[in-house]
């Protein structure tokens, strides 16, 4: 990859090629847009049957600790993402029968959900969550967040494993699109997005969706016997056995950004950032520990912040036996973005 850093001599008048230039600010942005940004839905409650394995109670709890913990997170309520923003990836008739609540019995059974109006709504916020936050993030923040999203086994036509609609590929698409309407010459090339999947299930809605398109890269890290069983390509897929540790799992994750670092220059991140390869997961079958979460979340952006590409988390899956273990390490997850958004605010202060 070509160096980054440094290219710019001037932030109010960004030169071609600048990295700021990519991402169309000068300095008035960077001084108006400081703090880290974070949307959340989880107002909108499914209403599950009894012993229902989705933990539906962990997303108000994340936000209640988070609005303790982290005062600096400017937390806003997400608006639902539109249909034609959902049609640059999904199928229409599918975006008509979850809004419509026509999804056959067996497409509800896929998803894991039964249709509700709350579950019509919620996909829709999720969605818009990761939507705004990535134009946060591309405005001049440099990181924002959702406390939802990482639906990532979402397909154009369908969704599966607790997955409506594929929030990461929609705000990718439509990122993309609002960067061509910018027009001007030095943006010909299209943004080019990485999605860093580190749930431990596979990213199969998102790798198909991304399948042959160079213009987005999908890199996923999960574990080889868990769900989804038939897996789909990613651009780069690291396969983990059952019982992984912390040394093998951040083994793995420096394979996956060298095969990303050497075959792709992303202009924005949208990481997923799921809590499920920790050793107290029930669905997770990895041994990842709290400090190696920690560690996995630290290098991811750093990666970014090393060369300056805006970078989006989103929660993405995490089914602890605790659930207050899982919310923790969330809530661990969105200090470092905290942290890193500071160093993005720091950077814009001190070039002013
Ligand atoms: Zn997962």
């Amino acid at each position: 990859m070509k160096p980054i850093i440094g290219r710019c001599a001037s932030f109010a008048r960004p030169e071609p090629g600048c990295w700021l230039a990519q991402v169309g600010i000068g300095l008035p942005a960077l001084r108006q847009n400081a703090g880290v940004q974070a949307f959340y839905s989880d107002q909108f409650v499914l209403p599950l049957p009894e012993g229902h394995r989705f933990p539906m109670a962990k997303y108000a709890l994340l936000r209640e600790r988070l609005e303790q913990e982290l005062p600096d997170l400017r937390l806003a309520p997400a608006l639902p993402a539109s249909a034609g923003e959902l049609a640059l990836v999904h199928h229409p008739a599918y975006v008509a029968a979850v809004a419509q609540g026509t999804l056959t019995p067996a497409q509800q059974r896929e998803i894991g959900f039964p249709w509700s109006p709350a579950m019509a709504e919620r996909a829709l916020r999720s969605v818009g969550a990761t939507l705004q936050a990535c134009r946060a993030a591309m405005s001049g923040r440099g990181v924002a967040a959702n406390l939802a999203g990482g639906t990532h086994h979402a397909y154009a036509d369908k969704g599966a494993g607790f997955c409506v609609f594929n929030d990461a590929a929609v705000a990718a698409r439509v990122m993309q699109a609002e960067w061509a309407r910018r027009g001007e010459a030095w943006r010909r090339r299209p943004l080019r997005v990485a999605v860093i999947d580190l749930d431990v299930h596979q990213g199969n809605g998102t790798a198909r969706i991304f399948q042959g398109d160079d213009s987005v890269f999908t890199l996923s890290l999960h574990g080889e016997k868990n769900f989804p069983f038939r897996k789909e390509a990613s651009d780069c897929d690291i396969d983990l056995p059952d019982g992984c540790g912390d040394a093998d799992y951040l083994a793995a994750l420096e394979q996956g950004l060298t095969e990303l670092e050497r075959r792709f220059e992303p202009g924005l991140v949208i990481y997923l950032a799921g809590m499920d390869p920790h050793e107290n997961d029930r669905l997770g079958r990895l041994k990842v520990t709290a400090d190696g979460l920690e560690a996995r979340d630290r290098r991811v952006f750093d990666w970014a912040w090393q060369r300056r590409i805006p970078l989006v988390m989103t929660m993405a899956g995490g089914y602890g036996r605790d659930i207050a273990i899982t919310v923790g390490l969330q809530v661990n997850s969105y200090r470092i973005a905290l942290d890193y958004g500071r160093r993005w605010q720091a950077l814009s202060v001190a070039r002013a």
